[in-house]
């Protein structure tokens, strides 16, 4: 939750009047710094839960924020656990309790890291270990043909550019709708394999319900039909990457192993123009939102 410009009035209204009249007037810069710490320290996960009727939120903290300081500067480190590509990486922790009271801090990477999905030590895809794309005998089958339908589609590619000026049309367009088809296959088989990830994302939350990940979020993106009716409903599609960032990973691990999450804090290892280095980030509103309602449900 970032604070509001109504925050800011609630903290001034617990100052005295005196307080109000000492501090002397400050610079619009100063004002500006304070309102993105606080609202810093309100970073975290949350989600509206149609079944509660409400937003469940998990707050960040500062021990949560110290631990994923500490997460990036061991990635950034002489021998990090894995490489960082030019395109950054979100890492989060989340610092949870289990039955007796015990802490334990949970660690992921968004999606995989150095073509890999599990790392010892870090939380495992959100189904759990087993149901990466690379365990599923399925998503394997379809990955090792669409190799080799790049390859095609490569030497097509070359064959067209290398036409020469004497070729007739019906020859050049022969090769152009043969392209076109390996596109449309190359391009239906991806869907294939997204469909058989989905199978497979189970998830859990702390009411003990378990549901696929697809299934939550069709449920979460319902939109009311602008004329009120309850029978028309649009939907969004759940995009691609939905359950590879760190809150859902982090949340499905914790409520596999029986742990209570307190505190979730995510930061960035990287610099690109959309995320800045050892920043940290709210649990995405495309992806993550829609599904955090029922992931943090019961907590
Ligand atoms: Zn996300
Ligand atoms: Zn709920």
């Amino acid at each position: 939750m970032r604070a509001t410009a109504g925050q800011v009035v609630q903290l001034c209204k617990g100052h005295t009047q005196e307080d109000m009249i000492k501090p002397p007037p400050q610079p619009l810069h100063v004002l500006f710094r304070f309102l993105r710490s606080n609202a810093r320290r309100h970073m975290s996960a949350s989600g509206y839960c149609p079944k509660c009727n409400t937003t469940h939120r998990l707050p960040t903290t500062m021990e949560a924020r110290h631990q994923a300081q500490l997460l990036h500067q061991t990635l950034r480190s002489k021998n990090p656990p894995f490489t960082i590509s030019r395109r950054g990486k979100m890492v989060g922790v989340l610092l949870c309790q289990d039955s007796e009271g015990r802490h334990k801090t949970l660690k992921a990477f968004a999606g995989s890291v150095n073509g890999k999905w599990h790392l010892n030590g870090w939380s495992p895809v959100v189904g759990g270990k087993g149901t990466a794309p690379n365990e599923l005998p399925t998503y394997v089958n379809i990955q090792n043909t669409q190799n080799k339908l790049q390859v095609e589609q490569n030497d097509l590619a070359q064959r067209l550019r290398d036409c020469p000026p004497s070729a007739s049309d019906a020859d050049i367009a022969l090769i152009r709708l043969e392209l076109k088809e390996m596109i449309d296959k190359r391009r239906q088989l991806a869907w294939t394999a997204l469909k058989e990830t989905r199978k497979h994302q189970h998830v859990s939350n702390f009411c003990g319900e378990v549901d696929l990940l697809q299934h939550v979020f069709a449920r979460n993106t319902r939109q009311p039909a602008t004329d009120g009716s309850k029978a028309e409903r649009q939907r969004i599609k759940m995009p691609a990457g939905a359950g590879d960032c760190c809150a859902p990973k982090l949340l499905a691990d914790a409520a596999r192993q029986d742990l209570t999450p307190l505190a979730i804090a995510e930061i960035f290892v990287g610099d690109t123009t959309m995320k800045k280095e050892g920043e940290f980030y709210d649990a995405c509103k495309e992806r993550c939102q829609p599904v955090l309602g029922f992931m943090l449900c019961g907590l």
